[in-house]
Parts: structure tokens; C-alpha cells; sequence
């Protein structure tokens, strides 16, 4: 009678602490590692009606995770300040240091997921960047705001809570980088900044991911090309990228655009063509020459939307060009480059350019 008593508590005692484990890692929170380079999200204006005069990246990242006190409702935050500036001084060495930094961090077990908070002007390119080289599956997730955290109606505050929601949540991994901003997660791969004056600032031409609202994410679709831990490239072996230059075309041009920026040492050239890509009959000798010396044309469009044909507007086989498929020209940019560290042969480009 006694033993029964005894066995029986026995079983209560475990059952009870097996529900204890299991309650707790229920709610254990994530690890939520904040990697902060400047932007309008740490800026600062002389008044609260400074919507959008001020300085950018001005508020160090403890005090950007202090302004949010309900991210730690949420995970368990840390920031890390690796630069402190406006993101039109990205430099091809700064994406380096960054990829480098956001690869050891999610190669670390004790790390869930990355929140970069970025300037909105080159956003796009650092999250389309990490999500060529970075190995992974953890969610990588940039953030940004469009009006100082001094301002009224500061959009930061929701965003960065918002982007640590998404990149605590499970069923973010795998999706690539992501770039959440105004209730809208995107792929990192094709959100573009498309208004320079609205909290709306970032656009898919394919269409939003998901959507984050009252810390919750709510998902429609996935990324289809190729990203992280699939991706052929590595930061790992990367530290250094070559220069890749882009030529806005309009219906005047002059060959010393193209031919200036092959004297600076580019390696590729970016046409962001009118239209689908199209180049005037009148520069089409300057690019051929200039592809003979080894310099890859890459046809883009200024066009903000569709995709550029190969074949179409210009016969790319058989003067050896490449088309960007569906990538803006800054976006078209940074693949270039990426695709450069491994190979300098044209089709093996365009394979690139179809598969990323
Ligand atoms: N031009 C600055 C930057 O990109 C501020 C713009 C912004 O963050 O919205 O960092």
C-alpha cells in the first residue's frame, strides 16, 4: 500500500516535470540577434515635425532596441553595431564585412534569426547580396524605416518589432533574405525601393511573401530561384568583389559612358536599357567592341516592371551578351559581381542570371 503511494507520486512527480520542459521550451523565446548599419531608422531630426529632413544613423542600436520595449515579449534580443551610416555609402568592402559577420552569426547554434536594420536607399542590394552568399536556412531579415525615430508617426518602431517577429518565427526559414517594412515581408531578391517619400517605400513586382501584423506572420507564397544554403557562392570564399558598372541608357549616348567606366577597370557593364533592354543602333558597335575585350554587357531595363528578353530587342547569342531576367539594374549589379568571383564566360552568366 505504502510503495503504491510512493510509485504513484513517482509517476505524478515526472509527469509534472516532463509538462515543466515541455511548457518551457514552448515558450522559450528566440534568439533574435540585432545587426544595426544606420538608415532613417537611426536618425534623428531637429523637430518632431521633421518627417524627412534630418540626419541619418545617428542612434546606436542599444538605444534603437531600448525605444522597442516589446521586443523582448517577443525573443531574446542583442544588438551589435557594425557600422553607423546612410546606405548609399555601401561599399562593395562593407557588403563583404557584413555577409562575413551574418554568416558566423547564424553559423552559431545559440542564434535564431538576424534583423539588419539598413538605410532604405541600398537596401535591396545588401539583402539580395546576403541571400547569394550567406549558408544558411536561419532568417536573415532586413529592416528600414522612411521617417526618423524623432519624428511623429515614426515607422521604425513597428518595423524593427515586426522584423524581429519574422525572424524569430520558424516558419520563416528557408524562404532566403527577407526585407519587412510596413506590415509587408518580401523577398529579399526582388523587394526594390519604389517611393522615396511614403512609409510604402519597398515594392515586389511578384508580389509580397507575407505580411506581419500584431506579431503574428501570415505567408502566401515562396521564393522560387536559388538563395542561401543552396546557393553556389559563398562568402567564405569571397573577399573581394569585382567592379561591375551600370550605363543609364536614354536616347542620347555616347560611347565614352560604356568606355569610361571599361577604363576604370569594370569587368561587366550593366546596360539599364530602355524598354526591354533595347540599345540604340547607334552604340551597338562601341558594346560589341568593348565585349571582344572581355568585358561582359549585361542588358537590363530601366523599366521598373516585366522582364528583359533574351534574344528580343538585341540578338544576344550572337553578340555574346546576357539578358538580367527579371533583376533591376542595381540588382543585376551585385549578381554580376557575385557571379565574377567564380566565372567570366557568358552562357555560364546567363545560366546564372536564369537560376538566381
Ligand atoms: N539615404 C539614407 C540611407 O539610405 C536615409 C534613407 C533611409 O534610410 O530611408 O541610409
Amino acid at each position: 500500500m505504502h510503495y503504491q503511494r510512493t510509485f504513484k507520486n513517482l509517476v505524478a512527480g515526472f509527469a509534472l516535470a516532463a509538462w515543466a520542459v515541455l511548457a518551457a521550451a514552448q515558450t522559450a523565446k528566440p534568439n533574435v540577434v540585432i545587426l544595426a548599419t544606420g538608415g532613417t531608422i537611426a536618425g534623428a531630426g531637429a523637430t518632431t515635425a521633421n518627417s524627412a529632413s534630418y540626419a541619418a544613423a545617428k542612434v546606436p542600436v542599444d538605444k534603437l532596441i531600448a525605444g522597442v520595449p516589446e521586443l523582448k515579449d517577443v525573443a531574446n534580443v542583442t544588438g551589435e553595431q557594425v557600422f553607423q551610416i546612410a546606405s548609399e555609402a555601401f561599399t562593395n568592402e562593407k557588403l563583404v564585412q557584413l555577409a562575413k559577420r551574418v554568416a558566423q552569426l547564424a553559423a552559431q547554434p545559440g542564434v535564431d534569426g538576424i534583423v539588419i536594420t539598413h538605410g532604405t536607399d541600398t537596401a535591396e542590394e545588401t539583402a539580395y547580396f546576403l541571400s547569394l552568399v550567406v549558408h544558411t536556412d536561419k532568417p536573415i531579415v532586413l529592416v528600414a524605416s522612411m521617417r526618423p525615430s524623432t519624428s511623429m508617426s515614426a515607422d521604425g518602431m513597428l518595423n524593427l518589432y515586426d522584423a524581429v517577429v519574422v525572424a524569430g518565427d520558424k516558419a520563416s526559414r528557408g524562404k532566403g533574405t527577407l526585407l519587412v517594412m510596413n506590415d509587408e515581408i518580401h523577398s529579399g531578391r526582388e523587394a526594390t525601393k519604389r517611393v522615396n517619400i511614403k512609409t510604402n517605400a519597398f515594392y515586389s513586382q511578384w508580389g509580397p511573401l507575407g505580411m506581419v501584423v500584431e506579431g503574428k506572420t501570415y505567408w502566401f507564397r515562396n521564393p522560387v530561384k536559388t538563395h542561401t544554403s543552396q546557393s553556389e557562392f559563398d562568402i567564405a570564399n569571397i573577399d573581394t568583389l569585382p567592379m561591375v558598372q551600370i550605363v543609364y541608357a536614354t536616347g542620347q549616348m555616347y560611347p565614352e559612358m560604356y568606355e569610361g567606366a571599361m577604363k576604370l577597370g569594370a569587368k561587366a557593364i550593366i546596360h539599364a536599357g530602355t524598354g526591354n533592354g533595347s540599345v540604340a543602333n547607334y552604340m551597338v558597335d562601341t558594346m560589341r567592341g568593348m565585349r571582344a575585350k572581355g568585358v561582359q554587357i549585361i542588358r537590363s531595363a530601366r523599366v521598373p516592371d516585366g522582364f528583359v528578353l533574351r534574344n528580343g530587342e538585341q540578338p544576344d547569342d550572337k553578340y555574346d551578351w546576357v539578358v538580367a531576367h527579371d533583376l533591376n539594374p542595381q540588382k543585376a549589379r551585385i549578381l554580376a559581381a557575385v557571379a565574377l568571383t567564380k566565372t567570366n564566360d557568358a552562357k555560364e552568366l546567363q545560366r546564372i542570371f536564369w537560376q538566381y
